[in-house]
């Protein structure tokens, strides 16, 4: 991670089949597109890659998010259960359709703790959205049995693990339905887009037509289109979709890079006492994009994540990022929206102005992420496992 490490003469290729035709867009000019249908192709591609009947390809992670939201009917009054470590993208697209966000703790998997789930359900949750954070997954089996207890929706936002998998079935698949985003530095990249993928026809035709102004895409030209309901326009250009399809087709190397570099990290980090690491309730399923692990003391991440940096490495201490945990998320607790919200919910969000959340704190404080990277040599691999393990000795 990320794909754009890896960038070169096959995204150059997909791309200049759509700069020789000059047809940008995604749907239409049948006859001057000459054949060439990028993002079409991509759908088909992340399909058969991840075995889900359907891909709808949208213009961002957060405009995939906010489709499926909208597909699955969640609106004003509903609530939908989501972890307190994300990125901001998931909480906008549940205020985007007016629907209430409800936060709950992590536990050591990083996303939902099923066990926080369970307790916050009331009669208006409609959604659990566990977010499969840094590669890896969260605690399937539970959640989907959460789920199907209290007849909820199952949202995967697997935004950040595209190629990961559960028990053999790719994140983003298991739910009803899952998205992804493909924006600059995530695992493969479009330069910005996203895509949802469901195994529902139902969901996907919703979809479909959400991402492109409702338009049902069943008439002889786009003019002939009819429209059953308003959508929006989401949707991906012909030159992001070509930049894409150059990228899933290189998702297996990547994915083997970043497993056996992270293999040597983790191994090297292993050996030193006071050092846990993330549970993965399906190690194999792992995309490996990041390694997170774990420090006894909040103190000791943050000192470990300093020293990481002064030696030049990569380190996320999220409990003190602006971006992924909600401890610094002082306009999500104001709920400030530049619309009206509904007044239930602003009602509903004055709760996060004084809410603590000291489990989740004990985790993502005690949490340090590095990412791995695609393009370094076996030496530098080396090298950074040595300096790693240093720099959080020098913390302990
Ligand atoms: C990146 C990301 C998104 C949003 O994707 P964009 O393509 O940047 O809009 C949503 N959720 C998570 C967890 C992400 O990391």
């Amino acid at each position: 991670m990320p794909g754009y490490e890896l960038f070169g003469a096959e995204e150059r290729k997909e791309v200049n089949d759509v700069l020789e035709t000059g047809i940008m867009m995604r749907y239409g000019f049948d006859g001057p597109r000459k054949g060439i249908w990028k993002a079409k192709e991509l759908e088909q591609a992340i399909c058969d890659k991840l075995n889900v009947s359907h891909t709808q390809l949208a213009s961002s992670g957060t405009a995939a998010l906010t489709t499926a939201m909208a597909a699955l009917g969640l609106g004003a009054g509903d609530e939908i259960i989501m972890p307190t470590f994300t990125f901001v993208a998931s909480f906008e697209s549940v205020f985007s359709v007016g629907a209430t966000p409800v936060l709950v703790d992590v536990d050591d998997t990083l996303t939902l703790d099923p066990k926080a789930v369970e307790a916050a359900i009331t009669p208006r949750t409609k959604a659990v959205m566990p977010v499969h954070m840094c590669g890896a997954m969260a605690d399937l089996d539970a959640l989907q049995a959460i789920c199907k207890k209290h007849n909820l929706f199952l949202l995967e936002d697997a935004c950040q693990s595209f190629g990961a998998s559960y028990k053999g079935k790719a994140l983003g698949t298991i739910g009803d339905a899952g998205t992804f985003s493909f924006d600059f530095v995530k695992t493969i990249t479009c330069a910005e887009g996203g895509a949802i993928v469901t195994n529902n026809k139902d969901i996907y035709t919703k979809c479909d037509g959400y991402t492109d102004h409702g338009h049902d895409h069943l008439g002889v030209d786009r003019g002939a289109d009819l429209h059953p309901f308003i959508g929006y326009n989401y949707r991906i250009s012909e030159l992001h979709a070509a930049v894409g399809l150059a990228q899933v087709r290189k998702l297996d190397t990547f994915l083997e890079i970043q497993r056996k570099t992270k293999k040597i990290f983790k191994d090297a980090l292993a050996a030193v006492p006071g050092v846990t690491f993330r549970r993965l309730p399906d190690e194999a399923g792992d995309s490996a994009t990041f390694l997170s692990f774990f420090l006894p003391e909040t103190a000791q991440a943050a000192k470990a994540a300093a020293a990481m940096k002064a030696a030049g490495l990569a380190a996320f201490h999220y409990y003190d990022n602006n971006w992924h945990y909600i401890r610094q998320w002082q306009h999500f607790k104001e709920g400030a929206v530049l619309t009206p919200f509904a007044a239930g919910l602003k009602q509903a969000m004055e709760v996060y102005k004084t809410k603590e959340f000291p489990a989740s704190d004990a985790i993502i404080g005690r949490n340090i992420s590095t990412p791995i990277n695609l393009g370094w040599s076996d030496a530098e691999i080396q090298e950074r496992a040595a300096k790693l393990v240093q720099a959080v000795k020098s913390a302990l």
